[in-house]
């Protein structure tokens, strides 16, 4: 078995109470708890309680007191500035910390906190990004249409009360993305985080607090979808939902954001395509492609190249590095520097990969190597070996569904337009990569390929450029200026200068 990796309740920050409202950490008024077993052990890390629809009503009229009452949206651009700055400080200083919550919610290893994207840095830069923009929030002076004597202005202003839900899978990095333009802006937000990684986010939370945000401005409830998500979602003094997630959820949200006409923001999933054509470099793109898939969060990424599109000429080498990558992916205790990779969230994810890779097996795809559940001392864990399926067509099930495992899928091409068309042929598009040498290729391909995110020869997620999906892959941006807008309503300013235009 993997060493148990139980915390101490004070490492968890337990014994405060684990729900922000109004400035005060409570426990919640229903004496329901939700178990938080980890992926890698099954041991229980802590049971916590669950906030139910009066927890969840007493933290969005504290954000909305916030909003309507409070300093947070009339302040001074410097004080926001400084208070986001300093969240960035804390987020570095604390860093490690963070991480090792991470780990003890979903598993993650620890070694995956030197990427950048998931690294404590890439959350503070998020931070020191948006703080940037506090004072740059502008409008527009627009030249009267019809002539004579009036000024017509647009103006920036926050949009109200935010309603965040967070998954799991990368729990800080995604509630960094929605908490730091959504303050920035002016917003005052009640955030819900995975019921499957809790305790990072309540860190992150404390951390925002420490940086000096008034009361009411922040808060936090704990617990699963139903009833703590869905008594969020459809609370009516919610002004914007913001969403990272499954479509099934996306869906609801969108629903429920119709009874009040909400403002949404929605982060979904995703079935990438890495395309490989032979002028590549293809060992490098085998690596970076195989390793999205299995290193870190097991393929548990919404961008990651589950689908790698490689010309028939390389396919043999493109599978050789698949296989050998897929081999060096070392599971168990996330705090073992020896550990590169995650078990599966949970046993219900657990069996739906299972259950995808048996059907892509019937389907006729061949599997090329893992696909199984890991036992010996894994066998505790939610681990699956790495899997890699060659002969797959795009019309199968596995080349269609978003797995959320280590599974990756190799479907053949011949010619660039038989690239494109499968690339496309997808209800998602969220990410895609280009592996060529040939600059216009990687440009023809570029402007071809339907998604919110295209990397030329590999790509590293940056703080200050936005990420969202076309199709079902979602709605809006996050990351950089738009996602700071999406937090603002647009204000237009009629202003006539003389009597006769009035
Ligand atoms: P999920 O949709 O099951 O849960 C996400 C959040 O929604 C959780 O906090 C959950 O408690 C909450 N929720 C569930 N039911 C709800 C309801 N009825 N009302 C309100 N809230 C509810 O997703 P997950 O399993 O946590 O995460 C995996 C999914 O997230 C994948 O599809 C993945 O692609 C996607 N994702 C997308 C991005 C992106 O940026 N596009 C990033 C990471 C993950």
């Amino acid at each position: 078995m993997v060493a148990s990796i139980k915390p101490k309740r004070d490492e968890l920050g337990l014994s405060e109470g684990l729900m922000l409202i109004d400035g005060t950490w409570s426990a919640a008024q229903d004496e329901q708890t939700w178990e938080h077993r980890h992926p890698a052990t099954a041991e229980l890390v802590a049971g916590f309680p669950i906030a139910g629809p009066a927890d969840v009503d007493r933290a969005v009229r504290a954000a909305r007191r916030a909003f309507d009452q409070g300093p947070w949206p009339r302040a001074r651009a410097t004080e926001r500035i400084r208070v986001l700055r300093r969240v960035a400080d804390l987020v570095r200083e604390h860093g490690d910390e963070l991480l090792a919550l991470q780990a003890l919610d979903n598993s993650v290893p620890l070694t995956f906190g030197s990427v950048y994207a998931t690294s404590p840095a890439f959350l503070a830069d998020v931070f020191d990004h948006h703080a940037g923009w506090v004072d740059k929030l502008a409008g527009q002076t627009l030249p009267p249409y019809q002539g004579g004597d009036h000024m017509v202005m647009t103006l920036r202003e926050p949009v109200g009360v935010v309603g965040a839900v967070i998954p799991w899978n990368a729990p800080l990095m995604l509630a960094v993305q929605k908490l730091a333009p959504a303050l920035a802006a002016g917003c005052t937000v009640v955030v819900k985080p995975s019921e499957y990684a809790t305790f990072a986010v309540l860190r992150l939370i404390r951390l925002i607090e420490e940086a000096g945000l008034p009361a009411g401005v922040l808060n936090v409830v704990t617990g699963p979808g139903e009833p703590t998500g869905d008594a969020l979602i459809n609370h009516p003094l919610v002004d914007k939902l913001s969403f990272t997630g499954s479509r099934a959820v996306g869906r609801r949200i969108m629903t429920a954001a119709a009874s009040t006409f909400k403002r949404v923001t929605l982060e979904l999933g995703g079935k990438s395509p890495a395309v490989v054509f032979p002028d590549a470099d293809v060992g490098t793109a085998a690596a970076i492609t195989m390793g999205t898939v299995t290193m870190g969060l097991s393929g548990q990424v919404c961008l990651a190249p589950t689908r790698a599109l490689v010309h028939r000429d390389v396919a043999d080498e493109f599978l050789a590095m698949a296989e050998m990558i897929g081999s060096m992916v070392s599971y168990g205790n996330p705090f073992d520097p020896a550990v590169t990779s995650s078990p599966l969230i949970n046993t219900r994810q657990l069996d739906r990969v299972l259950g995808l890779i048996e059907t892509g097996q019937a389907e006729g795809a061949r599997l090329v190597c893992g696909g199984t559940r890991s036992d010996g001392e894994l066998a505790e864990g939610n681990f699956v070996t790495p899997a890699v399926f060659t002969d797959v067509s795009n019309d199968m099930t596995i080349a269609r569904e978003e797995i959320f495992g280590p599974v990756l899928s190799v479907i053949p091409f011949t010619d660039e337009d038989e690239a494109v068309r499968i690339a496309n042929d997808t209800e998602y598009g969220l990410a895609a990569t280009v592996w060529t040498s040939d600059l216009k290729r990687a440009m023809r391909m570029t402007r071809a390929i339907r998604a919110g995110t295209v990397g030329i020869n590999g790509y590293q997620l940056e703080p200050h450029a936005a990420f969202g999906g076309f199709q079902q892959s979602g709605l809006g941006r996050e990351g950089g200026q738009p996602a700071i807008e999406a937090y603002t309503e647009l204000k237009t300013v009629l202003f006539p200068l003389t009597d006769e235009m009035m």
